[in-house]
């Protein structure tokens, strides 16, 4: 990729140096070396001339030109606090060159399908689902007349099939790795499939959306395999301390971005400056609370997966399926910190499980510093079917761990003593 002796553009500067250096100007807040928050609902103009010109460029009426400075509105709009998250989220998505900043994840995933998918045209997608996306589809979108075509995660050929068969297909919406077994998709596959279908609508071709909650920004870029756009609930890995809420959708392409921005405008589900402020302060450690994380989980899955009370570790590094073993090399850099333990014994076994452990706690969400478990089939997977838990893979001794920064021989310790009382 980039010549790394060449430091003299910033172009060419590696993520980690950019998420600390691009964008916010300390002159612009009194000098502050880190960002400062802005908290005004709204913004004084220097002369109505100023106050025209910023209507007409918000309202899309006219174009900024390059290193105009068009004056800032009202926060709901934009603000400069989230100016500054997105200015530093972009360089973290390889391939990104544009991010817009959202209160939650369901607000950037519900906003992204709604700005480029109408009534009447399809959306296909991957499952199992996060639940709260999968509440989206089936509560509010197919209502309103999208329809929706769900594929199971991993399964290349059925995927193909629906893409090429969804009338006005406008979005495939792909969730890899899956929730909680995680099966992987293959990113690529989905987009050439896409790509080549027949008598496409040149001015709405479909879309290849990835939440990439689970593995990015730091092991998979879906950019880089032609998606595109990138969805995050960065209340998981990109805030990484389980106390803030906020979601982000990234592109290659600015326009798309500038679309779903005008679609956050009227919702009004911008992120709000103390949220962005937070937010921008963890971007410069998510590269290495995910590789720690993500160390200490390898670590602790190969060391259990022979323990005599588990049936079955999955995790990326153990798969043993071809299919996913080639999806999992061409995609993803690492494994990544969430594994599923399935224990012998079911649900009295996984109940058990969880109450005697004394470091990792029994709460749902992930991404944070401290390890966290939780049992899907009676919490985040309740909702599904008999059949959807079993196409799921979510059965009564399933455990999911999302694993912290702790000392991975502290956590393997407190499971081992877990497992080993069941
Ligand atoms: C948590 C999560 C979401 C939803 O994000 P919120 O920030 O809770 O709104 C969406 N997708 C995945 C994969 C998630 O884990």
């Amino acid at each position: 990729m980039n010549d790394p002796k060449d430091t003299t553009h910033a172009a060419t500067l590696r993520a980690s140096t950019e998420v600390l250096t691009r964008g916010f100007d300390p002159r612009l807040s009194l000098g502050t070396a880190r960002p400062a928050v802005f908290r005004s609902s709204t913004y004084v103009f220097s002369s109505p001339e100023a106050a025209e010109r910023a209507f007409s460029v918000a309202s899309g009426r006219s174009r900024a030109a390059d290193g105009e400075n068009v004056e800032l509105i009202y926060a709901r709009l934009n603000h400069p606090n989230a100016q500054i998250v997105e200015d530093h989220l972009t360089p973290l998505e390889s391939g990104a060159r544009a991010a817009a900043v959202f209160n939650s994840g369901m607000a950037a995933i519900m906003t992204a399908i709604t700005t480029f998918a109408l009534p009447g045209e399809s959306i296909v997608y991957t499952v199992p689902l996060y639940g709260g996306t999968q509440h989206l589809i089936h509560q509010f979108l197919e209502p309103f007349g999208l329809r929706g075509f769900p594929v199971p995660a991993g399964d290349e050929a059925q995927l193909d099939g629906a893409i090429r068969a969804a009338p006005n297909l406008r979005i495939v919406f792909l969730e890899t790795p899956a929730n909680p077994t995680l099966l992987m998709t293959g990113i690529a596959r989905a987009v050439e499939t896409a790509r080549e279908l027949p008598h496409r609508d040149a001015d709405r071709p479909p879309l290849v959306f990835v939440d990439n909650t689970f593995l990015g920004p730091v092991f998979q870029h879906p950019l880089l395999h032609g998606a595109d756009l990138v969805l995050y609930s960065a209340t998981k890995y990109l805030s990484g301390f389980s106390d803030l809420l906020a979601g982000a959708v990234l592109a290659r392409d600015p326009a798309l971005i500038e679309q779903v921005k005008a679609r956050r405008v009227i919702f009004g589900n911008i992120l709000p400056p103390d949220e962005c402020w937070m937010l921008d302060g963890r971007l410069p450690t998510v590269t290495l609370r995910m590789n720690r994380a993500s160390k200490n989980a390898q670590r602790i899955a190969e060391h259990v997966r022979t323990h005599p009370s588990i049936e079955r570790v999955h995790y990326p590094s153990l798969f043993e399926d071809p299919g996913q073993i080639r999806i999992r090399d061409a995609q993803c850099d690492y494994p990544g910190a969430l594994l599923s333990l399935e224990l012998k014994g079911g649900k009295p076994a996984a109940f058990d499980f969880l109450r005697h452990l004394r470091i990792a706690r029994d709460a749902v969400s992930l991404g944070g510093v401290e390890t966290l478990v939780c049992h899907p089939k009676t919490t985040t997977h309740s909702p599904l079917s008999a059949a959807e838990l079993a196409q799921a893979g979510v059965g009564d001794g399933l455990v999911r761990i999302s694993v912290g920064i702790e000392d991975w021989r502290d956590l393997l310790r407190d499971f081992e003593q877990a497992l080993n009382k069941l």
